[in-house]
Formats: C-alpha cells, structure tokens, sequence
C-alpha cells in the first residue's frame, strides 16, 4: 500500500492523484494533504479522505478549517499551516510516497524534507528542481531516495531510460505542443489577452504553468529540470514542437536508435507510473487511460521559433549561465506571469521582464535551500522593479 502525503492536493495534480486513490483503493491512500488557500474543496478533501494531518496556508485558513471540521463533527484530523505545515505533511512518519505538487518554490521546502527523510518522492513541481536541482539531487543520492518524475516529458524519458544505459544516451528530446500562439504572428503578440493565453490546446492545468505553456517558459523550466535529473549538459536537451502531444518526450541512443513514449494526455497516467515503479499497474476498465493507435493519424514535428518565443532561448541561457540564473528565470517569470494575468503586464513583457532581471543577476550556485530562498526573493524584488 502506497501512503501518500500529498503536497498540494487541491491543484490539478493534486486531484488527478486522489482521483487515482479513489480508483485503487486497495493500493493508494493519502494519509496527509497540503493546500493552499482553496479552504472549500481542502475541507470536502477532509470529509471525503479523512487524513491524519492536513495543512493549509495560512493561520487564518488553519483556524477557520478546524472550525467547519468541530461544526460537522470530524475529529481526529490535525490542521497545521504555512511552510512549516507543508514540512510536517511531506515527513509525516505513516507516509511512504510524497506527490510533490504544490506550484512554484512554495514547494521547495517540503520537498526537500520529503528527500531527507529517506521517501520516496513523484515529482510534479518543476520549480524545486529549476531552483535547488543540485541540492535535492545530491541529497537524493546520499540516502538513496528514488526521485520519481511526473513532468509528463521527463516521465516519458524516465520510461525510455530504460531502453539502454545512462552512456549509451546521445542526447533527450523533449516534445513541446507549441501551446495556443503555434501559429500566431509575432504582430499580434502584443494583444494577446490573459483569457486567451489560458486556453491550451492539449493539456488542462493549473494557471502559472498554462501560462508558461503559452510563452514556451514551462519548456524552458523542463530543461534545466531534465539537465538536472538525466546529468545532462543543455546541449544535449533538445526541444521540437509536436502539436499533437501524443509523444511525450524521447531518447535518441548513439547507436541512433530513438525510443518515443505514447500515451493518452492525461496526467493520471505518469502520477500512475511513479506510484506503481517499478511494477506497472493494468488500466483496463478502471480509467480512460489506454491509447487508441489505430486512430492515430498524424504526428507532426517541427523546431521551436526562438524569435517568437524568448523565453525559450532565455532558459537555454540560464540553463549554461549559473543557478543563480536558474533560480532567477522562474522567479522573474512567476512574478511577471502574476502581472500578466492581473493585466498589468503585456505577454511580451513577460520574457522582456525575465531578460532584465538575467541580466543583473550574478553569476553563483547557492549552497544550501536558504540560500536558495534568498536568491529567490532577491530576483523576485527585481523583477518588480522592471514591471510598468
Ligand atoms: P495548481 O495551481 O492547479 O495547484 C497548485 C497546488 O499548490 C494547489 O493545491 C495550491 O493550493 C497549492 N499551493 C499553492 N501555493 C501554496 C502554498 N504557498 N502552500 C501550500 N500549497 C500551495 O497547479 P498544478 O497544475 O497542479 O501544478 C502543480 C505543479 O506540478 C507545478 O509545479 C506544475 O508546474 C507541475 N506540473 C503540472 C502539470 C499539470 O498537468 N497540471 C504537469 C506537469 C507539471
Ligand atoms: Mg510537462
């Protein structure tokens, strides 16, 4: 039995997991949850999963929680907050797997703990890996911690892997949908609206990451977080747009075999994989979740246009710079992503706001998580100042 402390279970991933837990019940239960500030749907989460422990944001939402838990009778369920809390679920003592899911470096903290508490860890968030890839990866290998990816990309190149040896690997391919703009002149791009930028043609997900979908960001964070967990040079991480998402990501061997993974685009499927490795579990009749091949028609491949899609061109930069400009690419990017939807921000401004901010950021690798954090919060504070 897989028990689950699941760090950021009111999100997309977060549901998709327990929507896993609800379908094999016999194998996956969450006995701790992290959420946000969904204070509705983290209480129906209390009713439905009775955890052992669940934390939320803030103290305030803590209170409040506790409160409708006493008025509708639910006891026994611990309610804590803030990042501390988040520790506190990610090495609670009955879990053995953490779904690392809550979005952005709020789950860097957790996440770490989860590694130096020896579980095992399903890595969705991208963010801990772009910003302390080193660190976790290092804390990972000492105790012998299976980190597990979810990244639908890097989970396909996770299976591929498997194909041959780590020297055998010429370089990975990671797909890229292309998100809304594919085919959008770069005249236009000024006027894109928030709206439309949500609108993803193949994936549904949170917001931040939908967002970055569309400027070719979130491909950006996928490399260095492949770099990062595959021990590869940017270089030999190469991204080709495939607007179909029906393969995932591939390995091209040296010996110039290339193995590709397909599957349905649903992240139930790589949140599968990582709680049942090594086994794999059979899908039949308990979720939508195999791939029709013979209605496959089409699969079209083509290079990413760095002209029209920055961002893409600043990770690879980032990615060859330093850490320091790892961990500043996602958190200018977070910041302008925020003022992007609140409207106060032109999409276009979103990669110009990140280029700034490389720009004036020193070369450097952090040596520890707070390190990390600070370096975080300083990029933060500059990338307001370049906000209009
Ligand atoms: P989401 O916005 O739907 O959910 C994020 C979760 O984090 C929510 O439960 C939210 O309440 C929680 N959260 C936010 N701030 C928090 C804080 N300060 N403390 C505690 N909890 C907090 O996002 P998502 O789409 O589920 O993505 C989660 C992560 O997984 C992201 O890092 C994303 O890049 C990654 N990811 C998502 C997908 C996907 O298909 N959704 C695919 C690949 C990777
Ligand atoms: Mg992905």
């Amino acid at each position: 039995m897989k028990k689950i402390a699941l760090l950021g279970s009111t999100g997309s991933i977060g549901q998709s997991t327990l929507s896993l837990c609800e379908s094999y019940p016999d194998r996956f239960h969450p006995v701790t949850l992290a959420a946000g500030s969904n204070l509705d749907v983290a209480f129906a989460q209390c009713v439905r999963w009775r955890p052992q422990l669940i934390s939320i944001a803030t103290e305030e939402l803590a209170t409040k929680l506790t409160t409708k838990l006493r008025e509708a009778g639910i006891t026994g369920i611990e309610v804590v907050h803030g990042t501390a809390g988040t520790v506190r679920v990610a090495t609670h003592p009955d879990a053995n797997f953490v779904v690392s899911a809550i979005v952005g470096v709020a789950g860097l903290e957790a996440t770490y703990a989860a590694v130096l508490s020896g579980k095992t860890v399903g890595l969705a968030n991208k963010e801990c890996l772009v910003a302390a890839g080193d660190l976790i990866l290092a804390a990972a290998r000492e105790r012998n911690v299976d980190l597990l990816p979810i990244d639908s990309e890097h989970n396909a190149i996770h299976q591929c892997l498997r194909g041959g040896q780590p020297n055998e690997v010429k370089q990975i391919w990671l797909t890229a949908s292309g998100g809304p703009f594919r085919n959008t002149p770069l005249a236009d791009f000024d006027h894109i609206t928030p709206a439309q930028a949500l609108k993803h043609p193949t994936w549904v997900m949170g917001q931040r990451i939908t967002v970055d979908s569309a400027t070719l960001l979130n491909k950006g964070l996928e490399l260095i977080e492949a770099c990062r967990l595959f021990n590869l040079p940017p270089e030999r991480v190469r991204v080709t747009v495939h607007p179909q998402s029906t393969i995932h990501s591939l390995v091209e061997f040296i010996d110039g075999s290339i193995l590709a993974q397909i599957s349905v685009t649903d992240m139930r499927l790589p949140i599968l994989y990582a709680l049942s490795y090594p086994d794999r579990i059979a899908v039949e009749g308990k979720t939508p979740l195999t791939f029709d091949l013979a209605a496959l028609s089409q699969l079209d491949f083509q290079p990413p246009d760095f002209e029209r899609f920055p961002c893409l061109r600043l990770a690879y930069q980032a990615a060859g710079a330093s850490q320091n400009h790892c961990i500043a690419l996602n958190a200018s990017d977070e910041i302008a992503v925020d003022a992007f939807l609140n409207g106060k921000l032109p999409f276009l401004g979103i990669p110009r706001t990140i280029e700034k901010v490389l720009e004036n950021t020193p070369t450097g690798s952090p040596a520890s998580i707070q390190e990390v954090l600070s370096a975080d919060l300083r990029a933060r504070d500059l990338a307001r100042t370049y906000l209009p």
